[in-house]
C-alpha cells in the first residue's frame, strides 16, 4: 500500500492530542532531565512540560542557540541564511516553564538516578532522556582526526562547521574539484550528501561553471539513488561524479595538506574537501553504557526506555530503532511517542502503542524536490515499515516545484512544532 500524505498527518496529529488529553499526577512534581537540546531534546522537553502529568522538565545543552543541519544544504548553495536556521531555547524557557540549562552533561549515575554537569553540580531525575545526537567515529579514515575537521570540514554538525565549508566553497577557483567523501550506513540523513552534491551543483553551475564535484562513497549503493542521478542528468550533465567503494577499494586516509584523498586505489586531489566520517550515537551515550557493540543505542520500541540503563530513555539518531532512519523528523516522531510513555509512566495510566513517521524533503535544485514519507509501528521487539511513499523519477517540473514549496512550509511548521 503507498501512502498518502493526508493520512500521514492525520495520524501524526492524533498521537499529539492523546498526549495532552492524559491526566493529571497528584502530589510533588516528578522530575524529567533531558540531555540534549537538539530536535529529538527539544521536542520531548516541550511536550513533556505541556502534558498533564506536568513534570519539573530540565533540559541541558551546551549551546545558546540551535542551526537545524536540515537545510544547511541550502546555506552551502547560498540560498538561505544561516541565521534563518537557527532557533533559540526563550520560547520553551518563557513559554513552558522548562528548565534550560547551557551545560553538558558529563555523566550519568543510573544507580543514584543524577546527571552530573560540566560546570558542577548535579541534577536529580525520575526519568532522564538522553538524546545527545551523533559522534564522529575518528580513526576509521587514516589523517582525518577532530584536528583536521578545522582544515576539512565534515560540516555534518550545523554551525561553525557548515561556515568553514561555505567559505571553502566560496573561495574555491572555477575548474577546482569539490571532493565529498560520504559515509558507511547507519549514518545522519541518508539523502544528505547527495543533497549536499545537489545543491553545490547548482551553486557551481552559476558562479563556477567549470567545476566539478566528485563523491567517494564507503557505499555501493546509495538512498533514493535513481531520483538524485536523474536529477544530476537533467540539472547538472557531466559535473557530478560518483564512484562507489568497488571502484575505489574504499576510502583509507586523508591529507589534510595536500587536500588529497588516498582509496583502495587511485588517490584524489580536491580543491575543497568534504569528508563525513563513519558515525555512532553522542558521546554521552558510549561513556555511559547506554551504546551497545554497534556503537547505538538499543530502545524499547514502544517507550524508548534504554535496554541497558532503566529510567533512562534514548531518542533521536543516537538510537537504534530499527527501521527508522536519522532524521529530524524521525527524532521528533520519537520524542512525542517517549514524552507520552513517561507521560503514562508518572500518571500510571495506560500505555499507548506509539505511531511513528518519517517524512523527508530532499532538494535537486531549489524548484525541484522529492519526497519520502514512511510509516512504522513497533513489531517484534523492533520498529518496522509499514507503509511508504517515495516521488518517482519521470514526476512533471510541477510537482517537483511544488514539493519544494511544501519543504518551505514544513521548514517553518517543524521549527515552530519544536522551538516554538
Ligand atoms: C546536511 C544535513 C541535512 C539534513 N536534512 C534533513 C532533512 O531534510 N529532514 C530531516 O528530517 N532530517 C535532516 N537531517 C537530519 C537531522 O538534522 C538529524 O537527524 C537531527 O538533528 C537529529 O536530532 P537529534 O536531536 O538526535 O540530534 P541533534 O539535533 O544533533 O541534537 C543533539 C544535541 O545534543 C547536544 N549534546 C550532545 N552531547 C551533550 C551533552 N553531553 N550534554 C548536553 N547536551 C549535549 C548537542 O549540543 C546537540 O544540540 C539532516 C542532517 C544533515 C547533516
Amino acid at each position: 500500500m503507498t501512502w498518502t500524505r493526508r493520512k500521514f498527518g492525520r495520524l501524526a496529529g492524533a498521537s499529539v492530542a492523546a498526549l495532552a488529553a492524559r491526566p493529571a499526577r497528584s502530589g510533588s512534581r516528578a522530575r524529567v532531565v533531558i540531555i540534549g537540546g537538539g530536535i529529538a531534546g527539544a521536542t520531548v522537553a516541550k511536550y513533556l512540560a505541556t502534558s498533564s502529568a506536568r513534570p519539573d522538565v530540565a533540559l541541558v545543552e551546551p549551546k545558546q542557540q540551535y542551526t537545524t543541519c536540515f537545510f544547511s544544504n541550502l546555506y552551502l548553495a547560498g540560498i538561505r541564511s544561516l541565521d534563518s536556521l537557527t532557533h533559540s531555547y526563550q520560547a520553551l524557557a518563557k513559554r513552558y516553564g522548562i528548565n534550560v540549562i547551557h551545560d553538558t552533561a558529563t555523566t550519568i549515575d543510573p544507580v543514584a538516578k543524577s546527571v552530573a554537569l560540566a560546570a558542577g553540580g548535579k541534577l536529580t531525575y525520575d526519568r532522564a532522556v538522553v538524546a545527545p545526537g551523533i559522534a564522529f567515529k575518528y580513526g576509521t579514515i587514516e589523517g582525518y582526526d577532530e584536528a583536521a575537521t578545522q582544515i576539512i570540514p565534515h560540516a555534518w554538525n550545523a554551525g561553525a562547521q557548515t561556515e568553514l565549508l561555505r567559505h571553502q566553497l566560496e573561495s574555491m577557483e572555477d575548474g577546482g574539484v569539490f571532493v565529498i567523501v560520504a559515509p558507511p550506513n547507519p549514518f545522519r540523513c541518508p539523502p544528505g550528501p547527495y543533497e549536499r552534491a545537489s545543491l553545490v551543483a547548482y551553486y557551481f553551475k552559476q558562479f563556477k561553471p567549470r567545476s566539478k564535484i566528485l563523491i567517494l562513497d564507503a557505499k555501493d549503493t546509495f538512498f533514493e539513488q535513481d531520483l538524485f542521478e536523474d536529477g544530476w542528468n537533467r540539472h547538472y550533465p557531466g559535473m557530478i561524479e560518483w564512484l562507489p567503494a568497488q571502484f575505489t577499494g574504499g576510502i583509507k586516509s586523508v591529507d589534510t595538506k595536500t587536500r588529497s584523498i588516498k582509496t583502495g586505489g587511485d588517490t584524489f586531489s580536491a580543491s575543497v574537501a568534504n569528508i563525513i566520517p563513519a558515525q555512532v550515537a553522542g558521546e554521552l551515550a558510549q561513556r555511559t553504557g547506554l551504546a551497545d557493540q554497534t556503537g547505538w543505542c538499543p530502545i524499547d520500541p514502544l517507550t524508548f526506555e534504554s535496554k541497558l540503563h532503566s529510567a533512562i530513555h534514548v531518542i533521536g539518531d543516537a538510537t537504534n530503532a530499527g527501521d527508522m532512519p536519522k532524521s529530524a523528523f524521525v527524532a521528533n516522531s520519537q520524542a512525542k511517542a517517549c514524552a507520552f510513555a513517561i507521560a503514562s509512566a508518572l500518571t500510571g495510566s495506560e500505555e499507548m502503542m506509539p505511531h511513528l513517521f518519517n517524512t523527508c524533503f530532499t532538494f535537486l535544485a531549489p524548484n525541484d524536490a522529492v519526497s519520502d514519507a514512511i510509516n512504522m509501528k513497533p513489531s517484534g521487539g523492533s520498529i518496522k515499515i509499514t507503509d511508504i511513499f517515495f516521488s518517482q523519477v519521470g514526476e512533471s517540473d510541477e510537482v517537483r516545484r511544488q514539493a519544494a514549496r511544501q519543504a518551505d512550509g514544513w521548514y517553518n511548521a517543524f521549527t515552530q512544532d519544536v522551538f516554538g
